[in-house]
């Protein structure tokens, strides 16, 4: 009999890879047309627009081992950031860029006591490697007050920048996620694949048997209900579906395809919020800077993270936001899209594992472990070796 994992995202795909490869067989049903489920890429007249901004850290431990280097096309951001404010200012990372130090030191960006602060944080960064496995209850605000950063870095920094990953420029979010991300952006890169990021699940998928356009309408112990009322043995079920009750963060992004900007760093454009409280954006970028294959020859597509918690700016208001950061004229930036993604980041433990095993099924997602790409991996991998266990213990007669 087969085991059945529900959802072609990255848990559920992480998941049966695991499963496979241990010798079970395995179905994978998902509701969408497509797999991926959060990680999708449109192709819209040859430029590339993800649905949702979003990066693949290089040192994320799971993703290394599922999408090896020499395996991907995958092409890094610069390691820093352009801020705009009253004045364009830079902070790059001294170990990677030694030749911006003068730059991003000159900057005024920061006090002595942030200097210090940033030192001592990338200090502490240097032991995280994953997950922590007991999250503590300290917030964002408090952590970031407590290493004595500044209201006006703060502002000008880490809300555009953490805002931007946690999708809650609030900050909202549990110390250990960020101390998590932040070590995973000072250990490795943030990546895009030359495909867009839909060629993630792609790879992950390969030489799995997956059925879409398949919506599971019920579960019971060994069995799995799909729409249209078909019903499928299985041996057991991994289930990525977040509870109905699960809280999320949401997200819009506008895309727009352009000129090749004069300044081709591919690097991170943040809205420094001390000095610009009412920007529109949270960031921007030119992926195409960072993988090429994003937009046609001699073209660049421009990705703009909205404000959250507030209510959307105008297309106008972005692409006049654009023009200046990327020095175009504003009438040569075309509006492509604007992707809305309401359930984009759910409320979520920061956790390195998961007690997947829950009333005769086994539950996955990253909604049990972390909201990123290492979380859905790590969260499918764990469920499908709880699943391989005890199916092991059941066939053996010693333990049966
Ligand atoms: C805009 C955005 C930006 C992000 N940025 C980053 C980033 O920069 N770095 C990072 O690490 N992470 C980022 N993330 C998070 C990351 O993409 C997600 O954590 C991860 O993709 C979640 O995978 P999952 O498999 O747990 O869930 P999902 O991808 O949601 O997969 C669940 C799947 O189940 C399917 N399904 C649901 N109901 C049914 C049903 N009844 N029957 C069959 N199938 C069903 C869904 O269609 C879906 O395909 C971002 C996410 C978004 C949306």
């Amino acid at each position: 009999m087969t085991v059945v994992v529900i959802g072609a995202g990255l848990s559920g795909l992480s998941a049966a890879r695991t499963l496979q490869r241990s010798g079970q067989q395995v179905l994978v049903l998902e509701q969408a047309s497509e797999i991926g489920g959060r990680v999708q890429t449109l192709d819209i007249d040859g430029y590339r627009v993800d649905k949702g901004f979003q990066v693949l850290l290089t040192a994320y431990q799971e993703a290394a081992e599922v999408w090896p280097e020499h395996e991907m096309d995958l092409f890094p951001f610069a390691a820093g950031a352009v801020i705009h404010g009253q004045e364009v200012k830079q902070l790059f990372d001294p170990l990677r860029h030694p030749s911006k130090v003068w730059q991003s030191l000159g900057s005024k960006l920061f006090t002595m006591r942030d200097i210090k602060s940033l030192l001592s944080l990338r200090l502490g960064l240097q032991g995280i490697r994953g997950l922590p496995e007991d999250a503590s209850a300290e917030q964002a605000p408090e952590f970031l007050a407590r290493l004595g950063f500044s209201e006006r870095f703060t502002n000008a920094f880490f809300r555009p920048f953490l805002g931007g990953v946690f999708l809650d420029e609030s900050l909202s979010v549990p110390a250990d996620a960020v101390r998590f991300v932040l070590a995973m952006f000072a250990r490795g890169e943030a990546a895009l694949p030359a495909q867009g990021m839909s060629a993630l699940p792609a790879h992950l998928s390969q030489g799995l048997s997956i059925r879409c356009n398949c919506t599971v309408a019920d579960v019971e112990p060994r069995k799995v209900i799909v729409d249209g009322g078909e019903v499928i043995d299985a041996q057991a079920i991994i289930d990525t579906r977040p509870p109905a009750s699960t809280a999320w963060q949401s997200t819009q992004m506008m895309a727009f395809a352009s000129p090749v900007p004069q300044d081709t760093t591919p690097v991170l454009h943040l809205a420094n919020l001390h000095e610009q409280p009412d920007a529109p954006i949270l960031h921007a970028c030119a992926p195409s800077l960072v993988a090429p294959d994003y937009a046609p020859q001699g073209k660049a597509v421009l990705y703009a993270t909205l404000r959250t918690g507030r209510p959307s700016a105008p297309v106008e208001e972005v692409r006049q936001t654009l023009s200046n950061w990327f020095d175009l004229p504003k009438d040569h930036i075309e509006h492509l899209t604007t992707v809305e993604v309401r359930q984009a980041l759910p409320e979520s433990p920061c956790r390195a594992s998961q007690d997947a095993r829950d009333q005769g099924l086994y539950r996955s997602g990253d909604w049990t472990t972390h909201a990123s790409i290492e979380g859905a991996l790590r969260s499918g991998r764990i469920a499908a070796e709880a699943v391989i266990q005890d199916l092991e213990a059941k066939s053996d007669p010693e333990t049966a």
